[in-house]
């Protein structure tokens, strides 16, 4: 499901369901999963381990958030419809818009691609920033709580198991408290603990599809004109490992990233840093990089081994009151773009699910549903991957082949500005990939040149 698939957002829609509920994590997908609960439970307490200063900072629970980050369409406007005016508040707290067909210089398959034939606004803003504005609208609802400094320790087994029934947690300084809730969401990252949690209480842990791309990044932020929006991309293209990208935040800022992937590290030291960015294909990061100001001259490293699914729908039995969302279900590798949005449309199947019927198996729903969003990121993400020779993984069927018709889409949209339209609503998670297969695109890809 993408964003014209999927029903929009409907709180009228959502009865009471249940007295309490309790969020882990408050990055952008527990802050998005808190939303959707504080229309059908009296109570919502989110519990992070990190402080949660008001200032957009990085934290220490969310590492990546020094490195680029975009809002897809789909995330945008999700986030829209659950904080209406999270825009507007981006853009009064520095966030730009700028249009995805010109202003961003997209290079692919040895050329840039065409600019569209259409205006499409797109946000950017550094993560920090994306994700105060979430989290001081949520901070804004009577139903809901924050709990900074506080640190998840385990799931609570109620009496009549398979049920969880809260979770016990430490806040700094404080002896361990045990919050009772009606239905718990696991929205911890990556490092989610809860297939070991599974594991140990009889059940099983959920299958893993895992894809190594080996990716690093490494960010540096530089000055940027007030008249230069540009977001430049040039991603890593076989046989070149490598590649970079400038975003453009608020302050007057761009972000620099350059990575690399199956062990191309993307280096920390300044002069290495520039020499890396001039061996990329087109002049543009290196011609940042030597023309504008370093705001400092620390570089950020982050290194990203694979693609992880976590398969909950698969099992066959999962306890009652708990479910898990965001990266903690699926962390895709970072180029394209989508956890953020894919976290965000996980909150409106939670919603949508909230609306349907009570409690009772609202998890195995929630798991059978949530399939169906990561599906087409999780495609574009490994489908990709797969272009090189070293990933390994299981790989989808038809890759070789859909990989060969976007080589050439690409080599089309390089002057069919139309296709480069057709391809950013399918990377925006606007339309499903297949809408790149319609009887019409396939023409316009595969008809010869005059
Ligand atoms: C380098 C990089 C670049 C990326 N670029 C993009 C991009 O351009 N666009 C995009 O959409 N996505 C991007 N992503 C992915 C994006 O960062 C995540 O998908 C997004 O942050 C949503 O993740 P999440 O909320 O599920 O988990 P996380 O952001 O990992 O947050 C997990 C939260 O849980 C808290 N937590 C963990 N354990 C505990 C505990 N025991 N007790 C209490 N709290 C706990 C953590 O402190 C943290 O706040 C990128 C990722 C990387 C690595």
């Amino acid at each position: 499901m993408t964003l014209a698939t999927i029903p929009r957002y409907d709180p009228d829609r959502v009865a009471t369901v249940g007295d309490h509920a309790v969020v882990v994590g408050a990055s952008m997908a527990g802050l998005s999963a808190a939303r959707v609960l504080a229309d059908g439970f009296e109570r919502v307490t989110i519990v992070e381990q990190d402080p949660l200063p008001d200032e957009p900072v990085a934290r220490n629970g969310v590492p990546q958030a020094r490195h680029v980050h975009l809002l897809l369409e789909a995330g945008r406007a999700t986030l829209e419809d659950l904080f209406p005016g999270y825009c507007e508040d981006l853009l009064s707290a520095g966030g730009l818009v700028i249009d995805g067909l010109s202003d961003i210089i997209h290079y692919e398959e040895g050329d840039y691609l065409a600019d569209g034939p259409c205006r499409m606004p797109i946000h950017f803003a550094t993560r920090p920033l994306f994700e105060q504005i979430l989290r001081r609208r949520v901070a804004r609802l009577d139903a809901i709580t924050l709990r900074p400094d506080c640190q998840f320790v385990k799931y609570i087994v109620a009496e009549e198991a398979p049920t969880v029934g809260g979770v016990v947690v430490r806040e700094k300084g404080t002896e361990q408290e045990r919050l009772t809730a009606d239905l718990v969401v696991d929205a911890t990252g990556r490092t989610s603990r809860t297939p070991t949690w599974l594991e140990n209480h009889g059940y099983s842990r959920p299958p893993v599809d895992e894809v190594r791309i080996d990716v690093a990044y490494s960010t540096a932020t530089v000055e940027r004109p007030a008249t230069d929006r540009r977001n430049i991309f040039v991603p890593p293209s076989p046989p070149r490992t490598r590649g970079g990208a400038a975003f453009p935040i608020e302050d007057g800022r761009w972000l620099v990233t350059l990575f690399g992937v199956h062990g191309d590290r993307p280096p920390t030291d300044v002069n290495e840093f520039k020499s890396f960015a001039a061996s990329l294909p087109t002049p543009d990061l290196e011609h940042i990089l030597e023309s504008c100001p370093w705001v400092t001259e620390d570089i950020s490293h982050y290194p990203f081994p694979s693609n992880i699914w976590r398969h909950y729908e698969e099992l066959d039995r999962v306890p009652e009151g708990l479910i898990v969302t965001g990266d903690a279900i699926c962390s895709f590798n970072p180029l394209y773009g989508q956890g953020m949005s894919v976290a965000a449309l996980e909150s409106l199947v939670l919603h949508h699910e909230l609306a349907s019927t009570a409690l009772e198996t609202l998890p195995k729903r929630f798991f059978d549903r949530t399939d169906s969003v990561i599906a087409p990121a999780w495609m574009t993400a490994v489908g990709s991957d797969f272009e090189f020779p070293q990933t390994t993984g299981p790989k989808p069927r038809g890759t070789a082949l859909i990989n060969r018709y976007m080589s050439r889409l690409f080599r089309k949209a390089q002057s069919d500005g139309q296709l480069r339209e057709l391809f950013y609503r399918v990377l925006m998670m606007e339309e499903p990939p297949e809408s790149l297969f319609h009887p019409t695109v396939v023409w316009r890809v595969l008809k010869p040149r005059f």
